[in-house]
């Protein structure tokens, strides 16, 4: 049997391309490999209620997936979370919330009062040297880890940077090429003269509002609309059918070939093996009414008696949240790995970071997921995280873009013509 295009994969990289290519008229089947659609934007039910299980929001930056949701009918559910500020629970245990002005924890002025606050004065006053630092000393750096200590000193990136870097990347700054924490840092701090000055023009030059935003309901909902109106456009999904070999004009499913143009939309994990938990609690907690810790917590490396590496206070951080857990609070943990008794852990742990015991645990659930696709994807066209980088402001306008060509070139043919092709 044959397609036009065959994409492999339904996660949200797959589900767009799939999409995209059906709106241009091809005959499309996707086949995902487990019994639902959204690999890593998943919905999981906890307190009779439907959360994310992973992604939980998208970057707004570049506005591909605000336009993609007002496409689906969702744009009067897009929601910003609260703005209210994130914390930083320290290497000596105390909790002070993360500077204003800072990008991945850099500050972009080393001596203001919440700075100070955060890492001591004399390590300010050794931040604040950067501005007299040549604006050539540290860009050759490998990583984001050795840019900061070189100009801002070992304070900035073990109290502010390390704590961010590991909330948002799962890894270590002294790991994070400078151009994968910001394309734009290393030319800025030559063109601007110091690295706190490069914090400030990148911030001034990202668009007001936030830089985050969910949908009411949860990021699952995506998922939703696209399957619904993939299908509605007659692409053809097959649930629990993994993809066992891929060539360039068809796959092999269940030992039988099958031909179309494949689109790859699932790339193995990377073979580092580096894993992530994620608890989320509901719990019965009146301490938590008033938001102690904001919307949550990045936690230091070193941080003492706790394993989780971050807190997100998922009812301050979300009104549909709130809303659905009427008198409740649910808090979401991650961690490195898989902690022993994740649950237990995990409520000890809630309890040390948002500075009020937690009594009683109503439910928790925990996934584990696999972090870092492997960067490999062939020759073949390629969407999603190994194509185009973690994230949905990434994967979304990267699998738009990659169907467009794919559509606009010799190596697609509509079979059924296109003077059949369907309007979109
Ligand atoms: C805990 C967590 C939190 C996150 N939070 C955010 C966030 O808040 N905001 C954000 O933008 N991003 C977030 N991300 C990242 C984001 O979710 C991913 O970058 C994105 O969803 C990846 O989409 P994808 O389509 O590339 O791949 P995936 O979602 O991994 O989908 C790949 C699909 O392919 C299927 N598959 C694999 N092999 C085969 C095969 N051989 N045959 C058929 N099917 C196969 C898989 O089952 C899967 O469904 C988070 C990720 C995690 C794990």
């Amino acid at each position: 049997m044959t397609s036009d295009a065959i994409v492999v994969g339904g996660g949200v990289g797959g589900l767009v391309a799939a999409r995209r290519l059906a709106l241009e008229g091809f005959a499309v089947t996707l086949f995902e490999q487990s019994e639902v659609l959204g690999g890593q934007v998943a919905r999981q039910r906890i307190s009779g209620v439907d959360l994310d299980a992973a992604a939980e929001s998208f970057a707004t930056r570049g506005g591909a997936v605000a336009a993609l949701l007002d496409e689906l009918g969702l744009a009067n559910d897009i929601v910003t979370p609260s703005p209210s500020p994130a914390w930083l629970h320290r290497g000596d245990g105390s909790a002070v919330p993360l500077p204003a002005t800072g990008l991945l924890g850099i500050p972009g002025d080393p001596l203001a009062p919440d700075v100070v606050r955060a890492i001591g004065r004399e390590a300010a006053e050794r931040a604040a040297r950067d501005a007299e630092l040549p604006a050539r000393t540290g860009t050759d750096a490998s990583s984001l880890g050795e840019l900061v200590r070189v100009r801002m000193g070992d304070a900035v990136v073990e109290g502010l940077l390390a704590p961010v870097v590991r909330g948002v990347h799962s890894m270590s700054p002294d790991d994070l090429p400078v151009e994968r924490a910001h394309p734009r840092l290393r030319a800025e701090v030559l063109e601007q003269g110091s690295l706190a000055a490069a914090v400030r023009a990148l911030r001034a030059a990202s668009p007001a509002g936030s830089a985050v935003a969910g949908i009411r309901g949860g990021m699952f909902r995506l998922v939703d609309a696209l399957a619904d109106e993939c299908r509605r456009l007659g692409v053809e999904i097959e649930l629990g059918t993994p993809v066992e070999e891929v060539s360039a004009d068809g796959v092999i499913v269940g030992g039988r070939r099958r031909g179309g143009v494949v689109v790859r939309a699932a790339a193995p994990p990377a073979d580092d093996g580096r894993r992530l938990t994620l608890v989320t609690l509901v719990v019965d907690a009146p301490g938590l009414h008033d938001a102690p810790r904001g919307t949550g917590l990045l936690v230091a490396p070193d941080a003492p008696g706790v394993a989780a590496r971050a807190l997100t206070h998922l009812t301050a951080k979300w009104q549909w949240v709130a809303d659905a857990l009427p008198g409740r609070h649910a808090v979401r943990l991650s961690y490195d790995g898989v902690p022993d008794d994740a649950v237990a852990t995990a409520t000890r742990d809630a309890g040390i970071l948002l500075g009020t015991p937690i009594e009683e645990v109503l439910d928790a659930t925990e996934y584990t997921w696999a972090r870092g696709a492997s960067a490999s994807t062939g020759d073949l066209p390629a969407v999603g995280e190994a194509a185009a980088g973690t994230g949905l402001a990434s994967i979304v306008p990267h699998a738009e873009r990659t169907a467009r060509e794919l559509s606009n070139s010799r190596r697609i043919r509509p079979a059924r013509g296109a003077g059949e092709r369907m309007e979109g």
